[in-house]
């Protein structure tokens, strides 16, 4: 990894960040009169904490990492977009990640108007490590890696992912928003080990909080700092910081479901084989099923006018003729079974 200051574009590197009111003065008081803010209507009124300490003391604990290793932002989107401008020189700078995979580095990509050089995975969704290395050259300051990936539902070999993070130069992003519902395991437990490491993770997911948008990033100290210091002051409000405080406490309950959309996946995977216009059902380390069928546009479009939405993925690389599912509860994946037999018998 090149040093953290030879990636951070100029201006972020000189920037004083905006000092807010719970910036200036942190503690206990009795009367504050610093913030404008109006007395009445409490707990509301007051601005929340900008820091987000006591969320990331309970994230802390429960992933075992250490506070000051945790960025918080509104969804994964958040700090994805802020890597990019923290980062990434527009117009000069550029970023390199797997195709296929989750749509929203490019989004992020073209709103800072950065190039992403794309590697296909090889024919079996794994990560072509030299491909991507290949790919990248000074101006590369992020590499993209989603896994289990979005929308091929695999974990890559962790070698491969250790490989490219010890050799890409700039900062490789993990995006572990499905990791929860993997056999393999997450890389948190050896952040400490690569400086040049982001991995996020998500509520909105196994958590089953994706309403109330609250994304983590586990990086170094310096990287949060310096996310920490371009982020909107107040990035998260006071009712999602309550809410995800009272969610930490239900780990169990998560891992209940995560054990029942496991069991439900299943179900599912041996149903939709049945199916003569079914071609392939990928393996999936996620809560969905990538399905190659037969005209994937025609059954989409079935589908859609029984009122069942999927994703029709069959324009994305790899995924020719594909449909992405994501596993509901048993009733609904009953309604997707039964169509797909009113389908068949068309
Ligand atoms: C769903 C998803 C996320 C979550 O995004 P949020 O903004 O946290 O809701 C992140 N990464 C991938 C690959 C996803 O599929």
């Amino acid at each position: 990894m090149k040093p953290l200051d030879q990636l951070l574009r100029t201006n972020i590197k000189n920037l004083k960040p905006y000092s807010s009111a719970r910036d200036e003065y942190v503690g206990e008081a009795s009367v504050f009169l610093d913030a404008n803010e109006n007395p009445f209507n409490k707990p509301y009124n007051r601005y929340p904490d900008p820091y987000q300490r006591t969320v990331k003391q309970k994230i802390a604990s429960i992933k075992d990492v250490s506070a000051d290793q945790i960025f918080l932002g509104n969804g994964s989107d958040e700090p994805i977009d802020l890597l990019f401008r923290a980062f990434c020189e527009p117009g000069i700078d550029n970023v390199v990640s797997i195709d296929p995979t989750y749509g929203m580095y490019q989004v992020a990509a073209d709103i800072n108007n950065i190039k992403v050089r794309k590697v296909l995975l090889t024919p079996d969704f794994e990560l072509d490590v030299d491909g991507l290395l290949a790919a990248s050259d000074e101006h590369s300051k992020l590499l993209f890696i989603c896994s289990p990936n979005n929308p091929t539902g695999n974990c890559f070999i962790e070698a491969d992912i250790i490989s490219l993070i010890s050799q890409f130069k700039g900062i490789v992003v993990l995006d572990e928003a499905y990791i929860d519902f993997a056999a393999d395991k997450s890389l948190l437990n050896r952040l400490g080990e690569f400086p040049n490491l982001v991995i996020l993770q998500t509520f909105s997911k196994a958590w089953g909080m994706a309403a109330i948008r609250l994304g983590m990033a586990f990086t170094s100290p310096e990287i949060v700092s310096v996310l920490s210091k371009i982020k909107y002051p107040y990035n998260i409000n006071v009712l999602t910081q309550e809410k995800a405080l009272e969610l930490l406490e239900n780990e169990k309950e998560k891992a209940y479901w995560v054990e029942r959309l496991l069991a439900e996946r299943e179900v599912l995977r041996a149903a939709l084989n049945e199916f003569f216009f079914v071609k392939k059902v990928y393996p999936s380390d996620a809560n969905y099923l990538l399905v190659k069928v037969e005209n994937a546009k025609g059954l989409y479009q079935f589908l859609v006018d029984k009122h069942i939405i999927v994703r029709d993925r069959s324009s994305v690389a790899l995924c020719e003729e594909c449909l992405r599912i994501t596993v509901g509860q048993p009733a609904e994946n009953s309604l997707l079974l039964e169509a797909l037999s009113l389908y068949a018998s068309k």
